[in-house]
C-alpha cells in the first residue's frame, strides 16, 4: 500500500510562469503582418493578431498544477522509467516549434513521484523558449529535487522545425541524454534505461 505524503498547504510547484503583455502582443502581431507585406484588415487576417496573442498566452502562461505529489517508497533503489511523453516547445534561436519525446528514469530513494507529475514537469519546461539540451537538463534537475534522488536520467528525442523548414530542410531526430549519479557512474544501469526506453517505443 502506498501512503500519500501530506504536503504543507499552499505548497505547489515552485515554477511560476511569467505573464505576457497581451495587448502589446496583439499590436506586435498586427505590426508583423504589415512588415511582412500583408494587409492586416483583410478578412482572413482580421482576427489573426488576437488569435496569435491568445496562443502566446496559452503557451507562456501554462500552469502545471501541482507537480509535487509524492508517495512513500515501499522498496528502495528500484529503477522507475516513464517514457513516451511528447511535448511541444519553441526553439529560442528561430522561434520555430519542435516536438520532443521525453523519457525519465530515476532510482527510488524515499519518495515515489506520482506518474502524472512527470508529464507536468516535462510540460512546464517545454512551455517556454528553449533549446533541447536545456529542456532535458531542467527536467532532470526538477525530478532530482522533487524525488530527492541523486540518480536521475532523461532522454529527449526532438524533431525541430528549424531543421525541417529552413537551413538544411531535412527531417531528423536529435537525441540528447543527461545522466546524474548512478546513471553516470554505472554503465549497466544506463544500458537498462536505454533498453527499457527502446522496448517501450516499439
Ligand atoms: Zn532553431
Amino acid at each position: 500500500m502506498q501512503h500519500k505524503v501530506t504536503l504543507p498547504s499552499g505548497v505547489d510547484s515552485p515554477i511560476v510562469p511569467p505573464t505576457i503583455d497581451f495587448d502589446q502582443v496583439v499590436s506586435l502581431g498586427r505590426a508583423l503582418l504589415i512588415a511582412l507585406g500583408e494587409d492586416p484588415d483583410r478578412e482572413g487576417l482580421i482576427d489573426t493578431p488576437r488569435r496569435w496573442a491568445s496562443w502566446w498566452k496559452e503557451f507562456i502562461e501554462y500552469q502545471p498544477g501541482n507537480t509535487e505529489t509524492t508517495f512513500e517508497a515501499i522498496t528502495h533503489n528500484q529503477l522507475v522509467v516513464v517514457s513516451g511523453m511528447r511535448v511541444y516547445s519553441l526553439c529560442e534561436h528561430h522561434l520555430l516549434p519542435f516536438s520532443c519525446d521525453i523519457s525519465i528514469a530515476y532510482l527510488v530513494k524515499d519518495q515515489v513521484l506520482g506518474l502524472s507529475k512527470f508529464a507536468r514537469i516535462a510540460q512546464v519546461f517545454a512551455h517556454r523558449l528553449q533549446i533541447q539540451e536545456r529542456l532535458i537538463q531542467s527536467i532532470a534537475d526538477e525530478v532530482q529535487r522533487i524525488t530527492d534522488s541523486a540518480d536521475v536520467a532523461v532522454i529527449g528525442s526532438g524533431v525541430h522545425s528549424c531543421m525541417s523548414m529552413r537551413g538544411i530542410r531535412t527531417d531528423a531526430t536529435v537525441s540528447s541524454l543527461t545522466t546524474r549519479g548512478a546513471f553516470e557512474s554505472n554503465p549497466d544501469l544506463r544500458a537498462d534505461f536505454m533498453r527499457l526506453v527502446t522496448n517501450s517505443s516499439r
